[in-house]
């Protein structure tokens, strides 16, 4: 009895499994027609310089519309186009369309990257990089290649040589989501990273959370001893952006300031944020 109850329960397990993968496989091939198929698209999320109240960036985040789904969250896809071996083909169209766009907006705003750790370890990687720059003629001053602590973790020979090739280029490496891997602090020893992005679910508890503020004061503390800039991301309150402002935060994204949004708004935003901050530093100065 508990034999057969027992193979029973192993069928169904295995056909869940089975249906899983199927749909995991399903996703995989619509994605491959969705990268030439224009059903991938790029919105915006712009990072605001704290002391300056200026735009400082803008970072790219990808979006799939699938055409009986509808909208895919990158937090889904990605894993599906790393396992897949896409997301080499799916990174570099990201950069080559960013770096166009960015081209259109003012030469002070940087352009702001995602990279998947498998990028970094494919061997033309940086080759890319310079020619989707160069093609685009956007200066690689002008890029920041966010990339989290578990793209970092297993710092093998291909990794180490592109990063700091890539900083050679010109580009900041920025450590994303920090807080949430294995190895922040043996992390900012490495020259290579200059920006740091704390977390969300930390700053989420920035006001409720003793543990959380003193974890991000004490971020903000040590990275800028090291020269990071510091970057607060997932923003949502007013109080949240006082609170990290008094505490030495050098810049700031999240909802608060704005969603990501369309290119074609872009321009649009920029002039009312010149406006707004001019109309702030006048006021701040009279
Ligand atoms: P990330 O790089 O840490 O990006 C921040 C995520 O938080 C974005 O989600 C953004 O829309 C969201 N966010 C920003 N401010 C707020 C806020 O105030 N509240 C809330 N609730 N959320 C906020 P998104 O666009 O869904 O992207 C998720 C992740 O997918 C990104 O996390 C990044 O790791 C990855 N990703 C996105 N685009 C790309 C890409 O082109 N290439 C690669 N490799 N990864 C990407
Ligand atoms: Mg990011
Ligand atoms: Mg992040
Ligand atoms: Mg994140």
């Amino acid at each position: 009895r508990a034999k057969a109850e027992g193979r029973n329960t192993y069928r169904l397990f295995s056909d869940d499994m089975a249906g899983e993968t199927q749909e995991r496989q399903k996703l995989k091939a619509d994605l491959r027609w969705a990268i030439d198929h224009d059903e991938l698209h790029l919105v915006y999320q712009p990072i605001m310089d704290m002391q300056t109240r200026s735009l400082s960036s803008f970072e790219a985040l990808l979006r799939w519309t699938h055409p009986e789904r509808g909208p895919i969250g990158p937090d889904r896809f990605i894993p599906l186009a790393e396992e897949s071996g896409l997301i080499g083909k799916i990174g570099l169209w990201v950069l080559r369309r960013a770096a166009r766009d960015a081209l259109a907006w003012p030469a002070e705003i940087a352009l702001a990257v995602n990279i998947s750790p498998l990028q970094l370890k494919q061997p033309g990687f940086v080759l890319e990089v310079t020619r989707a720059l160069r093609d685009s003629g956007l200066p690689p001053t002008r890029l920041v290649l966010e990339m989290t602590e578990t793209a970092l973790f297993d710092n093998d020979a291909l990794t180490r040589q592109a990063l700091t090739e890539l900083k050679a280029l010109g580009a900041t490496i920025a450590l994303d989501d920090f807080g949430t891997g294995y190895s922040s602090l043996s992390l900012i020893r490495d020259r290579r990273f200059r920006q740091l992005k704390i977390d969300k679910s930390f700053v989420d508890g920035i006001g409720s959370c003793r543990d959380s503020e003193a974890i991000v004061r004490g971020t903000i503390n040590i990275a800028r001893q090291m020269g990071f800039r510091i970057v607060a991301e997932g923003i949502e309150y007013a109080s949240q952006l006082a609170w990290l402002e008094a505490n030495g935060c050098d810049e700031a994204q999240g909802y608060l300031i704005s969603r990501p949004m369309p290119e074609k708004d872009i321009a649009g935003f920029i002039l009312a944020q010149t406006h707004l901050s001019t109309r702030l530093n006048a006021a701040g100065r009279t």
